[in-house]
Order: structure tokens, then C-alpha cells, then sequence
């Protein structure tokens, strides 16, 4: 989808401030965008999917959008086997115009659940914050905010400058020794990688689907005989490069 400005905006655009429900018009605040980070696996597509169905059954209405889905296909997975469509975005979509083209099509858009949000660009990110304060559309963005480098995704710099609400997800991944893991090691031959290609290789489907998620720019794994993994680590042994007494222990990357 190509960006589109309208130079000279119709007062009746689904994007003005005169949503159709009109009771909307009186309140006094804008729409908020709110992200929840947090590193791999820690549960955010879960958290997405039930924010999603709270304010569903609320009557409020949304859009699912995902940037790489994990599953490659447009929908919100969740490792705990919870699925729901979505709307793919890439990057030259420009938010609005969905938004626009939904309220055209006469379905209204309270809200807005973006999965992967580490991936959308730093141009998304700042429609996210016009359409909350617009078009009173409330915006929750989950993501990671750190790829193997330890290093803010653009996307994830954005949403820390711009966003309403910034809040760590609270299903916890822990490092091997035990403290909260806020850093996505990359792994290869026990060794944790410091740089390196952001187009990703492995060699298992399960390792492959938490690296789409880490990878600077998000490629689809290809199979391929060098073995790269990624494990959640503290501060303290990412920057040691200390995977623990159990490196070559596989399954790390679920919560179970
Ligand atoms: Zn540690």
C-alpha cells in the first residue's frame, strides 16, 4: 500500500475528529498508545490476543495488524496455540489509510492491536500517535525492544519517544541464573554473537521462528546447516558472553 497525504483534508474523513459515534466527540482525551515490551517468549502475542478479547467483549471494535508474523502468514500467534487474523503491514503501509479504508468500508476501529511491533518504521510509529490523537483510535504496540546487538530496533525507539505508556511485559524469561533475561544473545557454536548478518540461517523450524523475531530486518529463515539460536540472557552474562552450565540444552526458548 503507498502513503497518501491528503493535501486538503475532507472534514468529513473518517480520520477528522468526528468519529461517527458521536458520544466519542465529548470526551476530552485523545486516544493512547501504549507499548508493552519485553524479550523473546516472554508471552506478548498472548498478551495482544487478550487485551484484544477484553475490549472485544467490551463492544469496542478492532483491527489486528502484525508485522512478520512468526507463523508467516498475517495473523497474531501465540505459542500457547491462540490465533487470531490480522492484517499484514508492510513497510510502505501507511496506517491511516487503513484505518480510512476500514471506517469507509463502515466498520468502525476503536482500537488498534499491533504484534511485532519492533518492526514497524520509525514513519509507522508516528501514525500510530495521529491516529490516537485524531481519530481517538487507542493504539497497544507489543514488541521486543532490543535485537541481538542489544541494540533499539527503530520501531522500538519510536514507540519509547512517542508512546503514552510504556510497560515491560510481566511474564517472566529468565536467564540461566536465574535473573529477569532482558537480552536476545544470538548463539552460534556457544558462542554469543556480537554482529553479524541480519538475515538470518538455522537449522531447526523452532529456532527460525524466535530469530524472525530478533532479526533487524525480519527475513524468513532459510534451513541451512549452520546452527544459530537465540537465548534470553541478563545483562551480566550477555555482555560476558556466559550461556551457563546448559548451552547445549534445546526447547530454551519456550517458557515451558
Ligand atoms: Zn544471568
Amino acid at each position: 500500500m503507498t502513503a497518501v497525504e491528503n493535501p486538503d483534508p475532507d472534514p468529513t474523513d473518517a480520520l477528522s475528529s468526528a468519529p461517527a459515534w458521536g458520544a466519542r466527540r465529548e470526551l476530552p482525551i485523545a486516544g493512547k498508545v501504549k507499548f508493552c515490551y519485553g524479550p523473546m517468549d516472554c508471552g506478548k502475542s498472548t498478551l495482544a490476543l487478550q487485551i484484544d478479547h477484553n475490549l472485544a467483549r467490551q463492544g469496542r471494535q478492532g483491527l489486528l495488524l502484525v508485522r512478520h508474523d512468526r507463523s508467516g502468514t498475517p495473523q497474531i500467534t501465540s505459542r500457547i496455540g491462540i490465533t487470531r487474523t490480522a492484517v499484514e503491514l508492510d513497510p510502505g503501509t501507511d496506517v491511516r489509510v487503513l484505518v480510512r479504508d476500514s471506517w469507509a468500508a463502515g466498520r468502525h476501529v476503536d482500537y488498534l492491536i499491533v504484534d511485532e511491533a519492533q518492526f514497524l518504521s520509525p514513519t509507522q510509529v508516528e501514525q500510530l500517535g495521529e491516529l490516537a490523537d485524531d481519530a481517538h483510535v487507542d493504539v497497544y504496540c507489543f514488541g521486543i525492544a532490543t535485537d541481538f546487538r542489544s541494540e533499539l530496533f527503530p520501531g522500538a525507539r519510536r514507540l519509547f519517544e512517542l508512546a503514552d505508556e510504556l510497560q515491560p511485559v510481566q511474564v517472566e524469561v529468565l536467564c540461566w541464573c536465574g535473573l529477569p533475561g532482558r537480552f536476545n544473545a544470538r548463539v552460534r557454536d556457544g558462542r554469543v554473537l556480537r554482529e553479524g548478518d541480519t538475515v538470518f540461517v538455522a537449522d531447526t523450524e523452532e529456532v527460525s521462528e524466535s530469530a524472525a523475531e530478533v532479526n533487524s530486518a525480519p527475513t524468513r529463515a532459510q534451513p541451512e546447516t549452520t546452527t544459530v539460536r537465540y537465548q534470553v540472557l541478563c545483562r551480566r552474562h550477555y555482555r560476558r558472553g556466559d550461556l551457563g552450565p546448559t548451552v547445549s540444552h534445546q526447547g530454551q526458548l519456550r517458557l515451558t
